[in-house]
């Protein structure tokens, strides 16, 4: 961590401070054909060190790392990864507890892609993540039916190998490794480490997965997690659980930039459609966080 972190403050310097800006309204041109979110589930934002993550962090540099991002409250897993898809803080898009409650969210960006003719894949290693989206809304259904997150990792690198036609044009990737070792062992234990290395292993496999089919100039790769640790839990409002990594990596994307500002997970959906160059509904609270994208970069 302490070398990434030099690296970035030192790139920081040279560059410049980028503020995120609030947009909306009309969509712009679009700056990336596709854009994958990649959630690792209990990521503390202390677990991105180069021996336990040394695939994420090697690149890292690469692109913006917004290092005060923080999970919306419950910092539990069902309302942050809601407030992903839909732009919203939980009291707003009415998920508030981490059960699964029979019902699938409204306003997400399956469902607004989906309306547009745009199309999504939805990889996730958690059953109770299938009320992010409809398997109507989506050309991908990737659930895991136990604790394994492989098989959602294994399923985006075959879609992505297998041609344009299944290239969605957004992905999102739930990585379960962190979460299930951080209840069982405690966070930042040596069982935590294994499993943090686990999630990196697959962030690898899915970076070159983009990287292998020449697909990373046109992809905006966001990664973050839903919520940190401590202990065994991560319900208390502490920096060890509201902290979480918010990176994004890819087409468009500045190099070597540090983010100070707030960003939250409810600043995915809005900055996932202005990449896309699609409007974004009044109703969504997040912001598009344009200090991510490089200006006039645009690739079609
Ligand atoms: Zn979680």
């Amino acid at each position: 961590m302490n070398r990434l972190r030099s690296v970035l403050l030192s790139a920081l310097l040279l560059s410049g401070f980028f503020p995120a800006v609030g947009l909306g309204g009309e969509g712009a041109s679009p700056i990336v054909r596709r854009v994958v979110v990649v959630s690792i589930d209990g990521l503390r934002l202390d677990a991105l060190r180069p021996d336990w993550m040394p695939n994420l962090t090697r690149v890292a540099d690469r692109g913006v790392v917004a290092e005060g991002a923080r999970c919306v409250v419950p910092s539990r897993t069902i309302p942050n990864h809601i407030s992903m898809v839909t732009g919203k803080f939980p009291a707003a898009h009415g998920f508030l507890t981490n059960e699964f409650e029979g019902r699938y969210a409204a306003g997400t960006l399956f469902e607004i892609l989906a309306a547009r003719n745009r199309t999504s894949g939805l990889y996730v290693s958690k059953m109770k993540l299938a009320l992010l989206a409809r398997p109507s809304q989506v050309g991908r259904y990737q659930m895991a039916l136990k604790r394994d997150s492989k098989p959602a990792v294994e399923a985006f690198r075959s879609d992505m190998a297998a041609g344009e036609r299944s290239r969605w044009n957004f992905c999102f990737i739930h990585l379960g490794d962190p979460d299930w070792a951080g209840h069982r062992h405690g966070w930042m234990s040596p069982q935590y480490g294994l499993a943090v290395q686990e999630a990196d292993r697959l962030f690898g496999v899915i970076w070159e997965a983009l990287e292998e089919n020449g697909l990373l100039e046109k992809t905006l790769l966001i990664l973050t997690a839903d919520h940190g640790g401590v202990e065994k839990d991560h319900g208390a409002d502490v920096p060890e659980v509201r902290r979480v990594p918010w990176i994004a990596l890819g087409g468009g994307v500045r190099r070597g930039v540090l983010l100070s500002d707030p960003v939250g997970p409810q600043d995915i959906a809005p900055t996932v459609l202005y990449a896309l160059g699609e409007p974004v509904p009044s109703d969504m609270q997040g912001r598009v966080i344009e200090g991510v994208f490089a200006p006039a970069e645009a690739v079609r």
